[in-house]
């Protein structure tokens, strides 16, 4: 078998490049470990960037991201038992998409699949990659169904298979670098059957722990608190996970959360890693696979996809047209924004767990750096660049 471009992991990476490369034309396989069911339902991101979401439009990738996504305009900070509105989309003219991960991962895999005709295996194990330094590499894989071993030969293999992937580790030691950043902290994540108890997302700084509200549509919120790393979520029951949350989430004038069945209960270490280059002879990596963003500033998604558009672009004026210059400057283009969102997550993650840190001076800083949000227009404006992403033509 052979393929110009093989890309490994069906997540909004993957299917994005996927789906760019059959718009022009160019034939490529997807590998992914999963089945399709479970990437269509596995719930996860929910916050897009508007260039993002126009990124997506121009290639035909947003009809129903566009028709069902909600437009967020504002959110809202919780903190010394107050409520304080940040209106970033009057300050900015710009504004959020919420759109379930699983929502555009289905509309992507549809489109790539069943419209534009673009190779998937799903259940594949084992998959290795090979010869990435030579002109002719390849990729391996287990058949699920027949347990037989396949081997495509392609020009370039897109390493787009998340945090957990084996496509990172195809790059030798001393060939690239991994630099990691560990938060030292812990949130469960919750996804509750339960409408939002807010019309815009809250971010609740509490001396018990942060504490996030999220809307992901009219019948499920997202709920993160914060707590040890390495907790067990089964600490944490039904009554204990409602009190933290109508605790750490009270301020004045605030309605008590509507309560529901948690459907999802897990904890996240918030730590991550970049790697560089993002690149290593014909392997090209995208996403969570080149860059893991803790959810403290829900950027992950998004710098997926600034990364895919990037590479499928690239990989096309390779292939079509024989221009490398996308390809030679890739990594080196997507890094700037990974780090600009590195460092703006750091910045976020003080202003979220500072209150809770058990440190009264840095107690005292988080709380000034939130007042002057919402003191100073400049400071808001700052604040709102980062916290919308820099707008970019994609
Ligand atoms: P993934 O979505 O991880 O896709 C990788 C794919 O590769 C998967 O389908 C996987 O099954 C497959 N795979 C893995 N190993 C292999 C293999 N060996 N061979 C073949 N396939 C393989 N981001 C935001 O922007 N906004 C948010 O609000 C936000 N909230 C989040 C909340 C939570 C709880 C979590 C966990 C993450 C959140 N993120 C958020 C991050 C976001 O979900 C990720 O950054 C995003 O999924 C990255 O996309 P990706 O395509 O790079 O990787």
């Amino acid at each position: 078998q052979r393929f110009p471009v093989v890309i490994v992991g069906a997540g909004p990476a993957g299917l994005t490049i996927g789906n760019i490369l059959r718009a022009a034309s160019v034939d490529c396989l997807v590998l992914e470990i999963e089945s399709r069911e479970f990437i269509e339902q596995r719930p996860r991101a929910g916050v897009l960037e508007e260039w993002a979401v126009r990124g997506l439009q121009q290639r035909g990738l947003a009809e129903n991201l566009l028709a069902r996504g909600q437009v967020h305009n504002e959110c809202e900070f919780r903190f010394a038992g107050q409520r304080y509105r940040f209106e970033y989309a009057e300050l900015t003219g710009h504004h959020h998409f919420v759109y379930p991960q699983p929502l555009l991962v289905t509309d992507l895999v549809r489109e790539y699949a069943d419209v534009r005709g673009g190779a998937i295996r799903f259940g594949v194990r084992d998959v290795e990659l090979h010869d990435l330094e030579s002109d002719r590499p390849s990729v391996s894989y287990t058949d699920p169904e027949s347990g037989q071993r396949h081997i495509v030969h392609c020009d370039f293999v897109a390493g787009c298979d998340g945090a957990r992937g084996v496509s990172r580790d195809a790059l030798p030691p001393g060939r690239a670098h991994v630099s990691r950043y560990d938060y030292g902290i812990g949130w469960l994540a919750l996804l509750a059957e339960a409408p939002p108890s807010n019309d815009c997302v809250v971010f609740g700084m509490h001396p018990r722990g942060f504490a996030g509200h999220m809307a992901r549509s009219p019948e499920v919120t997202r709920y993160y608190l914060e707590c040890p790393p390495g907790d067990d979520p089964e600490n944490w029951s039904h009554d204990r996970v409602w009190s933290e949350l109508q605790e750490r989430l009270g301020a004045a004038g605030a309605p008590r959360l509507t309560e529901g069945r948690l459907i999802e209960k897990r904890v996240l270490d918030m730590h991550s890693y970049v790697v560089e280059p993002m690149a290593f002879g014909r392997l090209f990596l995208a996403g969570d696979a080149a860059h893991l963003t803790a959810p403290i500033a829900a950027k992950g998604m998004n710098l997926a996809l600034h990364d895919a558009f990037l590479l499928g672009d690239a990989f096309v004026a390779q292939l079509t047209r024989g221009d490398r210059t996308g390809l030679y400057g890739y990594s080196r283009a997507c890094l700037g924004r990974v780090w600009d969102y590195q460092e703006f997550s750091q910045w976020l993650s003080e202003v979220y767990h500072g209150t809770s840190s058990g440190d009264p001076h840095r107690a005292g800083t988080t709380l000034a750096r939130l007042r002057r949000l919402f003191g100073s227009r400049s400071a808001g404006l700052a604040f709102a660049e980062q916290y919308l992403g820099k707008n970019a033509d994609y």
